[in-house]
């Protein structure tokens, strides 16, 4: 294959753990997209010096949903967080982002759950003050990545490989 931007149909759909391949599963939640929030989010990982390896705009089924959060299917506000996300108002913005410790360092960036507990310029600190409206998910550990990708971006073909023409300058 001479394209050297090559469609992955593997299943290491997160690359490599602790490496600059790691991936992690990032979504802007309907409210996020709604406040016009998705250039900035967008931006932010982008200058840090992360990698784009997949993105999509799209309502969630109720039933990927209720994948997506299947460990929080016992908790009082599941049924709220489900219909939130899969309202329909406005889209999510699901993406794909790779780089050293991108999961951990992608957590530390979106901040804490509760906005109010989140630290100063995080990305939930910065744009939200309530639980139910923190705009923004991403995978909390290698597994629950693996887990995210695979579900959101199952299809062969819908990761991408590359190399950014600066990585020299990011990657030493
Ligand atoms: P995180 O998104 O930081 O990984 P959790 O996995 O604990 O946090 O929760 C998933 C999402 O569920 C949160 O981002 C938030 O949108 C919602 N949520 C969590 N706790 C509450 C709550 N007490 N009330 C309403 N929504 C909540």
């Amino acid at each position: 294959n001479a394209n050297p931007l090559h469609a992955e149909e593997t299943a290491k759909f997160a690359g490599k753990k602790g490496t600059s391949s790691e991936r992690t599963f990032i979504m802007i939640k309907p409210d996020g997209v709604t406040r016009g929030l998705v250039g900035d989010i967008i931006s932010r990982f982008e200058k840090r010096g992360y990698k784009l390896v997949a993105i999509k705009s799209l309502v969630p089924s109720r039933q990927l949903a209720e994948q997506h959060y299947a460990d929080l299917s016992t908790r009082p506000f599941f049924k709220g967080l489900v219909n939130y996300i899969t309202s329909g108002k406005a889209p999510v913005v699901a993406m794909v982002w790779e780089g050293k410790d991108v999961i951990r360092q992608g957590r530390i960036m979106i901040g804490a759950t509760n906005p109010l507990d989140a630290a100063p310029g995080t990305i939930r600190n910065t744009y939200s003050i309530s639980i139910g409206r923190n705009i923004i998910h991403g995978s909390d550990s290698f597994d629950t990545a693996e887990q995210e990708i695979g579900l959101w971006f199952g299809k062969p073909g819908e990761l991408a490989s590359w190399e950014p023409a600066n990585w020299n300058w990011i990657m030493a």
